[in-house]
């Protein structure tokens, strides 16, 4: 269900002319243009490769980078991901980052949320661009650290210039070098921006409406495979939105990621550094805790009649919870004493490796714990 809050705000101009210039302009001219002229080859792959280059320096870039600070990165790949970014006209780094910052502090929250799921997909969308809402309103006290960082303050400064240049000049030089000129100023230029908008624009929308939420229900955000496929990895929203300083968000290696390939890719040839992952341990935690709470959900739905009938199986939850509940003291104890042991200064990797060990073995614990909740659900 939506909810509405102040429908008649004024419209922000420059992202209405923007986005529905550039969309209905696309719609009219890449199909006129291929019924008097063939697309070539060139002109396709300028497409591809600049929808791949735009799409992935929003996620690896403005997304994990610097909005998330889940690794750190050489200048040569923060220039590189600044550059390709500014070209998908999403907004300086510093505004979209601090906005998505709220984003995540306020998620759902229609009055603070700037893209609050509850204000319906259209809003989620792109509705919240096109007219001026409170929620959207600029606050860049969530954002000292990109206030001090010169490189996106440049960019912020010459934003205009840098998304206008980039974008006529890069598809003419383009179009130049292969010969055909409007054949890439249209699909690498045009139709790219306008693919490049509304594939991020469904990580707002559709990342919160459609998929599971294997990590927590206290927010929309769904994991979804599919939308993983054309957002670079962005589709595992509902771990994403429980674990945001992990640089990765589809944690199993057949998890469709693009992202997190390409960040783990350039840290082994050392451009990027110090990439985050969440505790193993933490993640199981979270997953069997909804599998309880869902356990209990489905059982109180039950009529009472069945509900006698699974008095056996209720019975096995207690114990496991029972189980799970002593596991937990247990790593936080475990935890406690890791922690005093690494403020110790003789530490060294022989005192290290007995937590190490347990650590390990209590993770695979979980694990095992898990499988056995999913086989009595
Ligand atoms: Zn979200
Ligand atoms: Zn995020």
């Amino acid at each position: 269900m939506s909810t509405r809050v102040s429908p008649t705000r004024p419209i922000h101009w420059p992202s209405t002319i923007t986005l529905f210039g550039t969309s209905i302009a696309a719609i009219i001219l890449v199909p006129l243009y291929a019924w008097f002229n063939d697309y070539s080859t060139a002109a396709w792959l300028s497409f591809i490769v600049l929808s791949i280059l735009n799409g992935m320096s929003i996620t690896a870039g403005y997304h994990r980078l610097w909005a998330h600070r889940t690794y750190e990165a050489h200048w040569i790949v923060r220039f590189v991901v600044m550059f390709f970014g500014t070209m998908a006209v999403q907004n300086s780094v510093l505004i979209w980052a601090s906005g998505h910052r709220t984003h995540h502090r306020h998620v759902d929250d229609p009055k603070r949320d700037p893209y609050s799921a509850k204000r319906g997909f259209w809003f989620s969308h792109m509705g919240w661009m096109i007219r001026k809402h409170d929620s959207g309103k600029e606050d860049f006290s969530n954002a000292p650290d990109l206030l001090k960082d010169p490189m996106v303050m440049f960019q912020h400064r010459h934003y205009t210039v840098l998304a206008l240049g980039i974008n006529f000049g890069l598809p003419m030089l383009i179009g130049y070098c292969v010969n055909d000129l409007w054949g890439v100023m249209l699909l690498g230029g045009l139709m790219r921006l306008v693919w490049s908008h509304q594939t991020t624009f469904l990580i707002n929308s559709l990342a919160h409406i459609w998929g599971q939420r294997p990590y927590t229900d206290q927010n929309t955000a769904r994991d979804n495979a599919i939308l993983a496929i054309f957002t670079y990895g962005e589709g595992y929203h509902n771990y994403h939105h429980q674990f945001q300083y992990d640089y990765r968000n589809g944690i199993k290696w057949y998890h469709i990621d693009p992202t997190k390939w390409l960040i783990a890719s350039l840290s082994y040839l050392g451009l990027t550094k110090k990439l985050k992952r969440c505790d193993t341990f933490a993640i199981e935690k979270a997953r069997i805790a909804m599998q309880f709470k869902r356990a209990e959900e489905k059982m109180l739905a039950q009529p009472f009649s069945m509900q006698i009938q699974m008095e056996s199986v209720k019975a096995r939850l207690t114990q496991e919870y029972a189980h799970f509940s002593l596991v937990l003291q247990d790593w936080a104890k475990l935890k406690e004493a890791w922690y005093l042991e690494t403020k110790n200064a003789l530490k060294n990797s022989e005192t290290m490796l007995p937590y190490k060990t347990k650590f390990k073995a209590m993770e695979v614990e979980m694990r095992l714990q898990r499988k056995r909740l999913q086989t009595l659900l």
